[in-house]
C-alpha cells in the first residue's frame, strides 16, 4: 500500500498562515492531540458497549512521551485506530473542509482558539509546532492493514504501510526549530497538568518512583521498597462529574485544595447540574474574601468534556459572580468563538441566568435551613449578595429575601424586618421612613450615641459596595430614604423621648449658635446646638445629606 496525494486544500500552502497566526497558543497543540486521542479511547468504549467491537478492549490509556534526543513528542493511545480511508476521510480532507474561509477571515482572528475550533482545525495545530508529522495507526475494525501517514507542512501528504501492531493511534511530532521549548519533560508536565488534569481517559507522561510495602526486617518492622510505577498526570473522576449524593463536604473541600493549594477553605458551594436545555456541571464555591478582591478574580476554571479551555468566563458567569471559584463544564458554550459572538449566544445567556437562579436558590436554602450561620458568613456573602442585588434584576428579585442589614449592635436583619423594626419612630415630616447609617462608627460614634439616645437604630454601611446599595435600596424601597446618622436630619425625626430637659435657655443656645456658625464657616454644612440633654454632646455640625453624597462621589469620581 503505498499512495501519495495532496491534501484538498484551495490555497498552495495554508501551512506558514496557521503557524504565524496562532504562534501566540502554540501549546494548545498539546490540548487538542490528547484530547483527540480521549476522544478515540472513548469511542472504542463506546462501540465495545454497543457490542460493535468485541476484541479486547484493554486498559484505557493516552500516553505522552518525549524523545529529546530525536526531538520528538509522540500522542499515542489504544482507542479505535483509524484505516488509510479514514485518514483520507478525517485527516485529509474534513480539516481543511472550511479552510477557503479559513483564508478569508485568518485576518480578524485574535487568538489560536477562535481558528482551531472555527475550521476544525485541531489535528493540524500540530503544525504550529513541528515541521513533520507523522501517524502510525491500526484500526479496530476486523481485517485492517496499519497505516502511516506522514506531512511536512506542505499540502502534500504520503500514506503508506504502517508499523502499528495493536490497535491504537501514535501521533509523532517533530518538533521545529522554533518549538523546541517544548522538548522538555518540565514544560510538558506544565501543559498537561494546565489543560489535562481532569480527563476522563488516564493520561501517562514517563513514570515515577514510590514506596510500597514489603514485608518486614530482622526486628519485625514493615519494609519498604521503591517501584517504578506509570505517571498518570489526571483525576478521570472529578467531583463534578459526579452525583451530589454520592458527596460529602470533605470531597468538595479536597477538589477546592486540589484547584487552589493556598487558600482558605470555602464558605459554601454549589453543584450545578443541569442538561436541559443546556448541558453544564460544575462545582462553584464561595470563597472567604480577601482584600485584594482583583487578585480572586478569574478563578473559575471553564471545561468542556473535562477538558481545560480556559479561566476566561466573563459573560458566561454574571458579572456579580465572578469572585467565585471553581468550575464549569460545559460541551454547549461555544468555546472557539469571539468575545461578541459568546455575548450574542442564546446558550450562554441561558447558563448565564440558570448560574443566577442556583446561586440564589442556594442562599435561599442556607438561610431558611440555618440562619445562625448564613448570619456569620454574611461579611463574606453580603459583598456578592449587595452586588447582585444591585446589578442583576433577576438576582434582586429572590435576594430581597434573604439580603441582610446590620445595625451598630451587631444584629441582622432581612428587609422587612428592619422596615417593622424602624417604621414607627423614625419617620420624618413627610412621612417618609428614615433609615440612618454610618459609614464610620469610630468617626460618627457620637452620632451613632444621640440617635440611639432618641431611640433610633444605626445601620452599619461601610463596605465600598454600600454607597451603591444605599442608592438601590432608596430607589427599591417605597417611601423610604436613608441619611447618614450625621446628617442634618436627625433631629427632624419624631423622638421617643419628647419631655427634654433644657439646660440652655431660646437665648443662650441662640448666642451659643452664632459663635459656633462664625467658626465654622463652610458651605453646605449647618450648625446646631443641641444641648438639650445634660449627657448630650452641645454642638454637633451636620450636613445636608443630599449635599455630602455629591462631595463624596466628586471624591471618588462617581466609579465603582
Ligand atoms: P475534531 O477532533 O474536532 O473532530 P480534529 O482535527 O482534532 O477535529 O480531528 C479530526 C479527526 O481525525 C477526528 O474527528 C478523528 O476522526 C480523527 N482523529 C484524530 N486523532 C485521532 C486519534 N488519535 N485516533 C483516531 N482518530 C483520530
Ligand atoms: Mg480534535
Amino acid at each position: 500500500m503505498q499512495e501519495k496525494g495532496n491534501i484538498s486544500i484551495h490555497t498552495e500552502n495554508i501551512f506558514p498562515i496557521i503557524k504565524k497566526f496562532l504562534y501566540s497558543d502554540n501549546e494548545i497543540f498539546l490540548r487538542e492531540l490528547v484530547s483527540n486521542a480521549v476522544d478515540a479511547v472513548q469511542k472504542i468504549k463506546r462501540l465495545a458497549a454497543l457490542g460493535q467491537y468485541q476484541g479486547e478492549l484493554g486498559s484505557p490509556l493516552v500516553e505522552v512521551s518525549l524523545d529529546e534526543e530525536k526531538k520528538t513528542i509522540t500522542i499515542s493511545d489504544n482507542g479505535l485506530g483509524m484505516t488509510a480511508d479514514e485518514i483520507k476521510k478525517y485527516i485529509n480532507q474534513v480539516a481543511f473542509s472550511g479552510a477557503s474561509e479559513f483564508v478569508e477571515k485568518f485576518k480578524d482572528a485574535k487568538d489560536a482558539n477562535e481558528i482551531i475550533g472555527k475550521f476544525g482545525l485541531g489535528f493540524y495545530s500540530a503544525f504550529m509546532v513541528a515541521d513533520l508529522v507523522e501517524i502510525q495507526t491500526l484500526s479496530y475494525q476486523e481485517g485492517a492493514e496499519p497505516a502511516r501517514w506522514v506531512c511536512d507542512g506542505s499540502t502534500e501528504f504520503e500514506i503508506t504501510e504502517g508499523a502499528r501492531s495493536t490497535r491504537g493511534t501514535d501521533i509523532i511530532l517533530h518538533i521545529n526549530k522554533d518549538a523546541e521549548e517544548f522538548l522538555s519533560k518540565y514544560k510538558l508536565e506544565e501543559i498537561l497538568d494546565k489543560y489535562g488534569k481532569f480527563l476522563p481517559v488516564p493520561i501517562k507522561f514517563g513514570t515515577k518512583t514510590t514506596t510500597e510495602p514489603d514485608g518486614e526486617d530482622e526486628e519485625g518492622k514493615p519494609k519498604t521498597r521503591q517501584i517504578e510505577v506509570d505517571n498518570i498526570i489526571n483525576t478521570t473522576n472529578p467531583i463534578w462529574t459526579k452525583a451530589p449524593t454520592e458527596l460529602k463536604d470533605e470531597d468538595y473541600l479536597d477538589f477546592y485544595k486540589q484547584l487552589y493549594p493556598f487558600s482558605e477553605d470555602p464558605l459554601f458551594w454549589i453543584h450545578l447540574n443541569v442538561d436541559y436545555p443546556f448541558n453544564l456541571t460544575g462545582v462553584l464555591y464561595f470563597p472567604k474574601l480577601k482584600n485584594d478582591f482583583e487578585m480572586q478574580r478569574n478563578k473559575i476554571k471553564l471545561f468542556s468534556r473535562q477538558v481545560f479551555i480556559t479561566d476566561e468566563v466573563k459573560d458566561i458567569v454574571p458579572e456579580f459572580l465572578m469572585l467565585l471559584h471553581g468550575v464549569i463544564d460545559s460541551p454547549d458554550i461555544p468555546l472557539n468563538v469571539s468575545r461578541s459572538f459568546l455575548q450574542a449566544d442564546s446558550n450562554v445567556k441561558k447558563i448565564n441566568s440558570y448560574i443566577t437562579k442556583k446561586v440564589a436558590d442556594k442562599l435561599q436554602e442556607l438561610f431558611n435551613k440555618d440562619r445562625k450561620s448564613f448570619e456569620e458568613k454574611w461579611t463574606d456573602i453580603g459583598l456578592f449578595v449587595k452586588y447582585g442585588i444591585i446589578s442583576e434584576e433577576k438576582f434582586n428579585d429572590k435576594a430581597k429575601d434573604f439580603a441582610l442589614l446590620t445595625n451598630t449592635a451587631g444584629e441582622n436583619f432581612t428587609l422587612n424586618e428592619y422596615h417593622e423594626k424602624v417604621k414607627d419612630l423614625q419617620t420624618d415630616k413627610n412621612g417618609s421612613v428614615v433609615y440612618l447609617y454610618t459609614t464610620d462608627a469610630a468617626k460618627q460614634d457620637s452620632f451613632i450615641q444621640s440617635a440611639g439616645k432618641k431611640g433610633y437604630d444605626v445601620l452599619v454601611m461601610d463596605s465600598p459596595i454600600d454607597n451603591h446599595f444605599i442608592n438601590h435600596l432608596e430607589q427599591k424601597l417605597e417611601k423610604t430614604v436613608l441619611k447618614r446618622v450625621d446628617s442634618s436630619v436627625v433631629d427632624q425625626l419624631i423622638e421617643k423621648d419628647e419631655q427634654n430637659e433644657h439646660v440652655l435657655t431660646e437665648e443662650q443656645t441662640e448666642k451659643a449658635k452664632q459663635v459656633f456658625e462664625k467658626a465654622i464657616s463652610k458651605p453646605g454644612y449647618q450648625v446646631e446646638v443641641v444641648a438639650l440633654h445634660p449627657d448630650e454632646m452641645p454642638v454637633t455640625v451636620t450636613m445636608d445629606e443630599f449635599m455630602r453624597r455629591m462631595k463624596d462621589m466628586a471624591k471618588m469620581g462617581g466609579g465603582m
